[in-house]
């Protein structure tokens, strides 16, 4: 697709949605890779994969207790116990009418056997059990293909990998898998004020905040951050530093893509030759958003402030990373949820605002200061509210609000 921008024309301000179809089709997913179970939690699979064998393996005990004939059970009378049958080994018992099979939690289930009683439900004398509890054919015997049949799919290309995912894949034996390629990552943090944590501050200068938030979020969406660097508003100092930063798979740029006099980014893609294809998104908080693009490499230059900072990683950056990673498309927004409203909330501009929160027993609160530098009430937040422009909401309504954790 043509850049939204061209030449030295100013690009105007363009909607959430239009930037982010731009940026959607401007990134590819990343060639697959196979890598140990181990290693692929909150990775994507890379295709669709079927049961190779079905589950349970056999058909096994899901008690301690006595494999029996259920229909020659009868209250208070006694069976012969013929054998033990432990989980591990299959000895190839038989049991008859009369008679059971001692058992163990994953015991194979004796042929001839319908039913198991739990060792609860029995007293033992000897080599006979007395049986204190109604015999059902079927129960507490786990069937072989009972929970999922050989050949049906497990997973799907694109799917989020999770724990109790790797632990399905564990039980069909499958030692590696194949998931989306490896985003490589770089930030760049810019600003003559700032000092790096750990620093003591001199009169005028803040802490640097915006590099361990953007790579906690990078490692959020499962990217392992390559390289962070911070640099001075120096023009000869970005040109190097993005030189540097478009190797990667992903740059983001952090601060300096305003319009102010020290806002040099912009000007700095263009001396390395990187393409700037949009710029100044109409969102709130996050306007000065950038993306651009040099050869493989996609660019994000996010405003300074950080509340911006985070807002426009999560609306941008993260769906394009998740895309490189070979998501599925309905992994790529922040998973949403219908709460009602604690409070009225208005927005008198007209960008849409992402309004921060907490959700507590399914109501929304809005959360300290909204405004773009306000890093308390964000700390607090764990939902956002996406207010359309000029519009209020009334206290008691419900409404659609996305989650952060
Ligand atoms: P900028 O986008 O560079 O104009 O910065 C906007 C605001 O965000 C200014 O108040 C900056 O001091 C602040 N800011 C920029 N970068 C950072 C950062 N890495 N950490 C904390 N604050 C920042
Ligand atoms: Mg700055």
């Amino acid at each position: 697709m043509s850049a939204l921008v061209d030449g030295d024309t100013e690009p105007s301000v363009i909607t959430e949605e239009a930037a982010l179809a731009h940026i959607l089709k401007s990134v590819k997913s990343l060639s697959a890779r196979r890598v140990p179970l181990a290693q692929a939690l909150e990775e994507f699979a890379a295709r669709d994969i079927f049961a190779g064998i079905a589950l349970p393996v056999f058909d096994n005990s899901a008690m301690d207790g006595y494999a029996v004939v259920a229909g020659s059970c009868r209250l208070g009378q006694s069976q012969r116990v013929i054998g033990e049958q432990p989980a591990g080994i299959d000895r190839k018992l038989r049991v008859g009418a009369g008679e059971a099979v001692r058992v163990f939690t994953g015991a194979p289930i004796p042929e001839g056997a319908d039913a198991v009683i739990m060792q609860e439900d029995v007293r033992r004398d000897d080599s006979k059990i007395f049986i204190n509890a109604q015999v059902e054919p079927g129960e507490f015997v786990r069937r072989r293909g009972s929970d999922l049949t050989e050949g049906q799919k497990i997973l799907s290309a694109g799917e989020r990998i999770r724990a109790q995912t790797l632990a399905l894949l564990a039980a069909q034996g499958l030692a590696e898998i194949d998931v989306g390629g490896e985003v490589r990552a770089a930030i760049i943090t810019t600003g003559d004020e700032l000092v790096q944590p750990g620093g003591s501050l001199g009169a005028g200068q803040i802490y640097e905040s915006n590099g361990i938030l953007v790579r906690a979020l990078f490692s959020k969406c499962g990217v392992s951050t390559a390289a962070v660097e911070h640099c001075a508003d120096n023009a000869q100092a970005i040109e190097a530093a993005l030189r540097r930063g478009v190797k990667h798979d992903v740059l983001v740029i952090v601060g300096g893509v305003s319009v102010g006099a020290r806002d040099l980014v912009k000007p700095a893609l263009a001396s390395v030759g990187a393409q700037t294809d949009l710029w100044r998104v109409s969102v709130k908080p996050g306007k000065p958003f950038l993306f651009g693009r040099a050869s493989q490499c996609a660019i994000f230059g996010l405003p300074g402030n950080p509340v911006s900072a985070f807002m426009t990683f999560l609306l941008f950056v993260r769906p394009a990373i998740l895309r490189m990673m070979g998501a599925d498309e309905n992994e790529l927004s922040l998973p949403g949820y219908e709460a009602q409203l604690a409070e009225e909330v208005q927005n008198g501009s007209d960008r849409p605002h992402y309004v921060r929160g907490r959700l507590a027993e399914g109501k929304f609160t809005p959360v300290g200061r909204q405004e773009s530098h306000a890093l308390y009430g964000l700390s607090r937040a764990n939902a956002l509210l996406r207010v359309p422009p000029h519009e209020i909401f009334q206290d008691g309504h419900t409404v659609p609000i996305l989650l952060l954790d």
